[in-house]
């Protein structure tokens, strides 16, 4: 019998989804023909860092030459801001791939990851490409249940997920829930503590969770520069974590995984606090009045703490995500997220979130008049 090259893709990874990225804006202008606003993939809307952007502009020219492998200047630099050695920074090609480096470090075959429904997919897939079992605890009122994930933990589970905010839902827990579910995590358990949108969740006085870090040896937080940085095309992002994970992880990664550019982008947009609190506060000023436009709609958005807002509103979700999108408003439907009848929609310039709330209005009234809207 002949083997054929499907037959060493092992089982664990015929069955898993392919990623779905928010439809590229260039896409639905070429189509459509109209102008469009991209509202899906929780991108910085005021754009890129300038001072990351000139950073990274000045060493386009030596790209003939790899970039730094070991990222010295951005991992001192980042070292110093969050207070633990550079040995305990990990520099990777965005999050994403420090998602994905931690299953498959720590997980295989007989081992669970563990993680909550309705978050993150691609917690879902790390875990499930590594071939350990996917183990999902429920949501509650559209958060993460942090005692319902601790009790649903067992002696094989090697890895939890928890993003915090939470993509998609937009919610967030605080201090005090996480260290009493630091409490029940057993030390042979990684928690991996994603913060993409953590600058965005100025309520939550956890800006600060290498404290916790500290406290213990088996957290790994993850941050990026996709977000409030605006460098999200650049790729990049880091982890905060113990030594002896963090140079295991090292070992599987690319040898040159960020680039030149990126590194030298991330490097200069740390430290530009203009555009960071430029952002932070635009994002608080719209998110505001976006969740407001929604909620004088008929809807109920769940409080947020992102740059996004989570809509859950009945079995009408996608086809009113593609009426906006023949209108050029371009969100997010959350199928692929374990939300039918849920829509995210990114926080935007006061423009386009303009824009939504009056072709929402619109798709609204349309399908109202015509008897197909579910009561919300
Ligand atoms: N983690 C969460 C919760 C996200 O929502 C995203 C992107 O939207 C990422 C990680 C990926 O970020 P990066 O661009 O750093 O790969």
């Amino acid at each position: 019998m002949t083997r054929t090259i499907e037959d060493l893709i092992p089982d664990y990874l015929r069955g898993l989804p392919v990623y779905v990225p928010g439809k590229p804006i260039e896409e639905v202008e070429r189509e459509l023909k109209i102008h469009a606003v991209k509202l899906a993939s929780n991108e910085n809307p005021l754009g890129p860092s300038p001072m990351g952007i000139a950073a990274a502009r000045a060493v386009l020219g030596d790209s003939n030459r790899y970039p730094d492998g070991g990222t010295h200047l951005l991992r001192q630099a980042l070292a110093e801001r969050r207070g633990v050695s550079p040995e305990e920074i990990f520099i990777g090609l965005g999050s994403s791939e420090i998602i994905d480096l931690a299953a498959r470090v720590l997980l295989r075959p007989g081992l669970q990851g563990l993680t909550s429904e309705g978050t993150y997919a691609p917690f879902s897939v790390a875990i499930r490409a590594s071939g350990a079992e996917l183990v999902l605890a429920p949501q509650r009122e559209f958060a993460f249940d942090l005692r319902g994930i601790a009790k649903a933990i067992t002696p094989n589970t090697g890895v939890v997920y928890l993003a915090n905010p939470n993509n998609p839902t937009g919610s967030a827990f605080g201090r005090e829930e996480f260290e009493e579910f630091l409490a029940a995590v057993p030390d042979g358990v990684l928690v991996v503590l994603d913060e993409a949108y953590i600058h965005y969740a100025v309520s939550m006085g956890l800006r600060d969770s290498e404290e916790a870090y500290r406290k213990r040896k088996n957290l790994l937080i993850l941050r990026t520069f996709s977000k409030v940085y605006g460098l999200a095309g650049l790729r990049i992002g880091y982890a905060v974590g113990r030594p002896e994970l963090l140079s295991a992880m090292n070992k599987l990664r690319t040898p040159f995984n960020t680039s030149g550019v990126a590194q030298a982008a991330a490097l200069a947009a740390l430290d530009d606090n203009e555009h960071v609190t430029r952002c932070i506060q635009s994002n608080a000023t719209e998110r505001k009045r976006l969740s407001e436009g929604l909620a004088k709609l008929g809807f109920r958005p769940v409080e947020s703490e992102a740059n996004f807002v989570f809509l859950a509103m009945g079995p009408e979700a996608k086809d009113l995500s593609e009426d906006l999108l023949r209108m050029g408003v371009i969100v997010r439907p959350l199928g692929w997220m374990g939300f039918p009848e849920a829509m995210r929609i990114s926080v935007g310039t006061a423009e386009e979130n303009a824009k939504c709330l009056s072709a929402m209005a619109q798709v609204i009234l349309k399908r109202a008049g015509k008897g197909e809207l579910a009561a919300r």
